[in-house]
């Protein structure tokens, strides 16, 4: 079967989904090409489903300003689409004096980024909103929540689909060439297509830099090496301890073991840092004993034998656990000359927070 189509989206995660939902908005005619069964079955299924402040990046990056203005996006169109969501807040604890000063510099740091609502917390005040709770300081973000990421991914798939867009699952993309006025697709499954498409966006996640190097016409020079980054999680056997987000202070490649609620109000704990070789999702319970330690810190009343094994997520990430954590890098036609092609690479966290603001940026990239 051979299809003749404006736009390819390859990957139906919340990103692919909203922007699929942006280019059918904006007239386009698409189709979104998914390897996976159903929408979702990715890192979109795998994360905390928080939707964050935009504190931690660096000012200017576009993690830092996708962040703010995905955040205030998305807490409008959760409204507007009835998806769930809830405006927690969460502390960003120190559990000694030695991390005051990276607390300080977190306050100062989401300031620059544009986060205006950030408090400096004394152990005292941390304490009244949070009795349980062990810390000798806290930052708190009021605008910081918890969204339902499955409710997410199905209104915007409904919105693409009311804006004329079609998805087609069991789909993987498995190779493509520019043909110098757009692309030749090859995609499998069991029925397996050539499409021709003006525009093509590789929102693959994980297999971002994979499906890139398929893509005959496009410099290897241009996409960059897949990291693994693993994040296991651990759910809390019983009561939650806290009402608001509790994270401690940040660590290299992830936001530490934090304390976040799923919107029923059931605990979890993760997710920790594990490079790894292989997309493997199981959780090894031996794992446990870690998490003990590290929530212990600012949670000491942890009774033992609580922590089960949940699921875990891994991080599409770009740079090297030696590296300083890349930013979220949008390949589009300035980058690499070829018109009509969009790469998104390391579209780790904040990528849930940002999906509506990273689309708008997909669609400005195609105008070149
Ligand atoms: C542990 C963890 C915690 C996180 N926590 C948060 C958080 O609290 N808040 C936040 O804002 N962000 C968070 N994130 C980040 C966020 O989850 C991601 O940025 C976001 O889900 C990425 O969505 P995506 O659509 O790019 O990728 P995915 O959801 O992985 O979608 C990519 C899709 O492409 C498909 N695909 C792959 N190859 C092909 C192919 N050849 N052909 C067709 N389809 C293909 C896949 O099947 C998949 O469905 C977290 C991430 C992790 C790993």
């Amino acid at each position: 079967m051979s299809v003749d189509i404006q736009c390819v989206v390859v990957g139906a995660g919340v990103v692919g989904l909203a922007v699929a939902r942006a280019l059918a908005m904006s007239g386009r005619e698409v189709i979104v090409v998914e390897a996976g069964d159903g929408i979702g079955t990715g890192i979109s299924s795998r994360n905390s489903e928080v939707i964050h402040a935009g504190i931690y990046y660096p000012t200017g990056s576009l993690k830092a300003q996708l962040c703010v203005e995905g955040k205030q996006r998305l807490y409008a169109y959760c409204d507007d689409r009835d998806v769930s969501y809830q405006r927690l807040g969460k502390l960003i604890v120190a559990t000694d004096q030695s991390q005051c000063a990276a607390l300080q510099r977190l306050l100062e740091q989401g300031q620059c980024n544009g986060v205006a609502d950030l408090q400096w917390l004394s152990e005292n005040e941390a304490q009244a909103l949070e009795p349980a709770l062990s810390c000798v300081a806290a930052l708190w973000s009021p605008s910081t929540g918890i969204v339902d990421s499955h409710g997410l991914m199905l209104a915007l798939q409904s919105d693409a689909e009311s804006f004329g867009a079609s998805l087609a699952f069991k789909s993987p993309l498995l190779s493509a060439r520019s043909t110098g006025q757009g692309f030749e697709l090859h995609v499998g499954g069991v029925e397996p297509m050539v499409l021709s498409c003006q525009e093509l966006i590789n929102c693959a996640g994980l297999a971002g830099p994979e499906v890139a190097s398929r893509i005959e016409g496009l410099s290897s020079r241009l996409v960059p090496a897949a990291r693994l980054c693993k994040g296991s999680y651990f759910s809390l056997n019983g009561r939650a301890p806290f009402r608001h987000l509790v994270y401690p202070a940040p660590e290299s490649a992830g936001l530490g073991v934090h304390m976040t609620l799923d919107l029923g109000g059931q605990a979890r704990f993760g997710p920790d840092v594990e490079w790894v070789d292989a997309i493997d999702y199981r959780v090894d319970p031996a794992r446990a004993e870690r998490f003990y330690q590290a929530i212990r810190h600012y949670w000491p009343d942890l009774p033992d034998n609580t922590l089960q094994p949940a699921y875990s997520g891994i991080r599409p990430k770009i740079s090297g656990p030696d590296e300083p954590a890349a930013d979220f890098h949008i390949s589009g036609p300035t980058e690499h000359g070829v018109p009509g092609l969009v790469n998104l690479f390391g579209i780790e966290s904040p990528g849930l927070t940002s999906c509506l603001a990273l689309a708008e940026r997909v669609v400005e990239s195609l105008a070149g």
